[in-house]
């Protein structure tokens, strides 16, 4: 008996041997510069809570105010009985926030892209004619999952490439209905940003359709406003997709962008068809994050003015952080091993941060990500790089 089950057994056995099994820790405390992992106090540079909005007391009243008012569930989906009017009053904070025509609300970011790249691309049901997807290589799953979803072709361009994503598009363009370009805004493994101006200006020229998905970048660049802002294209630019459980803190999607697409994408997405709407406490707490963002830029100048702080004096110290232009610091190691017991010595030092290896990232350059945010004091960054001299010097990472 139990033999349908073996598959798993040698999976998991197969794991533990090449010591690819994920170590899953567990938080005993809100997230915040400091918490209590694993039963122990640390210096937290792990989670995306950029602006340090996680656990704070403005989000947190609005959050129980909503449940005293609206209850703990919508009850239904959007398009039956599930929007409420605290959900179309996010989604004209948000739009008039960033300077688009429209937004709309879904539950998550992965789920902002499986509702609006199969609402935008596929195939034809009658003539099984089909679009393309041109997609950069290091897109994150949730792109490469909603992009497979959609059953449109996937061509992909080189990382960050202009010149790549011309050359695919005029290979593949005869040969499709139509196409979308999507690319990540923040790539969050080497926290390196689209050249978003130069993708548009060649998808604009042979009539395909943008999208960005911005989940790195929104309440981070364009003073919180996102990628599009930043390069001044809001108004140009096709499709934003945003996220609510980073920067904003909470949890829920934005799809952002023309009018006529995001009421196109309300009608056709799946995940706003079928799938429940985001509870009354979340999305309150997400528009208090609106109110804070929109009365000070204070939060995102702290979240820069740290992270310029810390990647500058880890230069100085020597090592070597990459390609960054964000708040994601990547500290490049080398080998996994090296790269594990590096975060394990952090640990054990009181900081958290993690080591990401291949597959996550090209074999050779393993590393520690730092999660920069506002919820951090000068004095911790200093106890933070502290800690990285003393380990690095141990382990020969700098000398
Ligand atoms: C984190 C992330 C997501 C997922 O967002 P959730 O709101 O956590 O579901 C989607 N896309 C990108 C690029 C991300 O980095």
């Amino acid at each position: 008996m139990g033999e349908k089950l073996d598959f798993i057994r040698a999976e998991l056995a197969h794991m533990q041997e090449t010591k690819s099994l994920i170590n899953i820790r567990t938080m005993d405390s809100a997230a915040d510069g400091w918490m209590v992992v694993d039963g122990k106090r640390v210096l937290n540079f792990c989670t995306n809570n950029y602006l340090g909005l996680a656990n704070h007391p403005l989000l947190k009243q609005r959050a129980k105010e909503a449940i005293d008012t609206w209850g703990v569930g919508p009850a239904a989906v959007r398009t039956i009985a599930g929007t409420q009017a605290l959900h179309l009053e996010f989604e004209r904070r948000m739009a008039r926030f960033k300077g688009v025509q429209a937004s709309m609300l879904v539950q998550s970011g992965f789920c902002a892209n499986q509702a609006a790249i199969p609402a935008l691309v596929g195939r034809d049901r009658d003539t099984g004619q089909q679009d393309v997807i041109y997609s950069d290589r290091l897109n994150h799953a949730s792109i490469i999952d909603g992009a497979r979803l959609s059953g449109a072709k996937i061509v992909v361009f080189e990382h960050r490439d202009p010149a790549s994503l011309e050359a695919v598009i005029r290979e593949n363009l005869p040969k499709y209905r139509r196409g979308l370009m999507i690319t990540d805004g923040v790539f969050s493994m080497d926290g390196d940003v689209a050249p978003l101006d130069k993708l548009y200006e060649v998808a604009e020229k042979y009539g395909v359709l943008t999208m960005v998905d911005d989940a790195h970048g929104e309440g981070v660049l364009g003073q919180g406003r996102g990628i599009v802002a930043h390069f001044g294209l809001h108004g140009k630019f096709d499709v934003e997709i945003g996220t609510l459980s980073k920067a904003f803190g909470v949890m829920g999607g934005v799809i952002a962008g023309r009018q006529e697409i995001v009421e196109y994408i309300r009608q056709k997405a799946r995940p706003n068809l079928f799938s429940s709407a985001l509870t009354p406490a979340d999305t309150a707490a997400c528009l208090a994050a609106v109110d804070l963002l929109e009365e000070s830029g204070e939060r995102v100048e702290r979240l820069w003015a740290n992270a310029t702080y810390f990647k500058a004096e880890m230069e100085t110290l020597g090592f070597n952080t990459g390609q960054t232009e964000t708040p994601i610091i990547p500290i490049i190691i080398g080998e996994v091993a090296q790269a594990k017991a590096f975060s394990a010595r952090l640990f054990e030092e009181g900081v958290f941060a993690m080591a990401l290896g291949f597959p996550t990232v090209p074999q050779g350059m393993a590393r520690i990500r730092v999660m920069n945010t506002a919820a951090h004091t000068r004095a911790d960054l200093d106890k933070g790089l502290e800690v990285f001299a003393q380990v690095g010097r141990e382990l020969g990472v700098i000398s």
